[in-house]
């Protein structure tokens, strides 16, 4: 077990890494955080951030030299990064995982061969490939880039042979995944802490509405059957299990209008959908990643009330300051702001989380809020 007031390297500096940082300061741990950017908003409140590329080995060797562990706030840090951290601090989540939930290919993949169901899907590597995919799946269907794509960037819609070889060619011709649109009747996550031993502790589903490919807002409880429920937290459960995983993992989930349950992709860390912890679970996701990351046990995943958590886009700054008196004045709403300097359209600034007797009640007060922030 690593205790306080030990040192816990992160790698990434952004809001996820910010999260960690107070998380793990408030449990009496020391934080390093390498990102490159001077402003990053973990940087901000590290006890050392080194302004550093994730390739830049003096930076490493100081990782190495005083951090007791080492984890990751995003999935496209170098594999090598990881790998040469490896050899020297435990690293968790692994490099290995890292490197299947930052790829597409290798995470469909992946997941099927646990006999785990995702939305029909090819590998796309060449023309060829691609011609072969649309002759065997039902379109219209989705061409997505093997890696880098997140909140819906890198994603083109497909209809026929001309608009997939054209979407292929707008991607830059990298490896791809070909993917049956389906229908939706709802899109959940589930994000789970599973510990050096395997001692996994599992939060309730959250329910997620996506706007323009970005998260809006996750409700929990999510408006789902017992038994759907059950068997996304079972299915998120036997991925952890099946890459022998430590660490934080977010399972984000397709339920089609046919009533079935297909795995969409996955995250190693926290995850934006999870954002709902830090105030209506008895732990939160980022004490979980530190938990795991010093081999303690993970804390439990009880919720402590229904919660509605909202996002807040850098669209909401056009005028100025947002009018934050309007949502601070509900006593059952929080505030969580990133300390980011530039408001630019689609970037994540903060979020908040309403709380309520019951998940209707607090989505009312968070669409209330919201009409107060916008003037609308
Ligand atoms: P992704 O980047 O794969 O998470 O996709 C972003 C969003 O696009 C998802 O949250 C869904 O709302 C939608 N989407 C992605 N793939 C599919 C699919 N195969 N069928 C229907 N909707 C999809």
């Amino acid at each position: 077990m690593i205790i306080p007031d030990a040192i816990l390297g992160v790698l990434g500096g952004g809001q996820l890494g910010r999260m960690f940082c107070i998380a793990a300061r408030t449990m009496g741990y020391r934080v390093w955080v390498l990102d490159p950017d001077p402003d990053s908003p973990a940087g901000a409140l590290a006890d050392r951030h080194l302004r550093a590329d994730y390739l830049d080995q003096a930076a490493l060797n100081e990782l190495c030299a005083h951090c007791a562990a080492v984890t990751t706030e995003f999935e496209n840090v170098p594999a090598e990064t990881l790998e040469f951290l490896e050899s020297a601090v435990p690293v968790r989540p692994s490099s290995r995982a890292v490197a299947v939930a930052r790829d597409r290919i290798l995470e469909k993949t992946f997941i099927r061969e646990q006999g785990l169901a995702t939305a029909p899907f090819f590998a796309i590597n060449t023309e060829a490939d691609l011609d072969y995919a649309c002759t065997r799946l039902t379109l219209p269907a989705l061409l997505k880039t093997a890696q880098l794509g997140y909140d819906g960037k890198g994603q083109v819609a497909v209809s026929g042979i001309d608009t997939a070889r054209q979407g292929f060619a707008d991607l830059g011709t990298r490896p791809c995944v070909l993917e049956e649109r389906v229908e939706l009747a709802r899109e959940i996550s589930v994000i789970l802490a599973r510990g050096v031993d395997g001692d996994t502790a599992v939060y309730p589903p959250g329910e997620n509405v996506h706007v323009n490919g970005i998260l809006d807002t996750t409700r929990v409880p999510a408006n789902i059957s017992d038994e759907v429920a059950a068997q996304a937290r079972q299915m998120a459960v036997k991925l952890a299990q099946a890459m022998q995983y430590c660490g934080v993992l977010a399972v984000e989930f397709f339920l089609t209008t046919g009533g079935e349950l297909l795995i969409n992709e996955m995250a190693p860390r926290p995850h934006n959908s999870g954002h709902y912890t830090l105030d209506a679970a008895l732990t939160s996701q980022f004490e979980q990643q530190v938990r795991t990351l010093c081999g303690l046990p993970p804390g439990s995943t009880r919720l402590l009330s229904p919660v509605v958590m909202v996002n807040l886009l850098g669209d909401l700054w056009t005028r100025g300051t947002p009018p934050w008196d309007k949502l601070l004045r509900h006593r059952q709403a929080k505030l969580h702001l990133y300390g980011k300097q530039a408001a630019r359209p689609g970037r994540k600034m903060g979020h908040y989380n309403c709380l309520a007797d019951d998940p209707l009640q607090a989505m009312a007060l968070a669409e209330s809020i919201r009409r107060d922030l916008t003037g609308t």
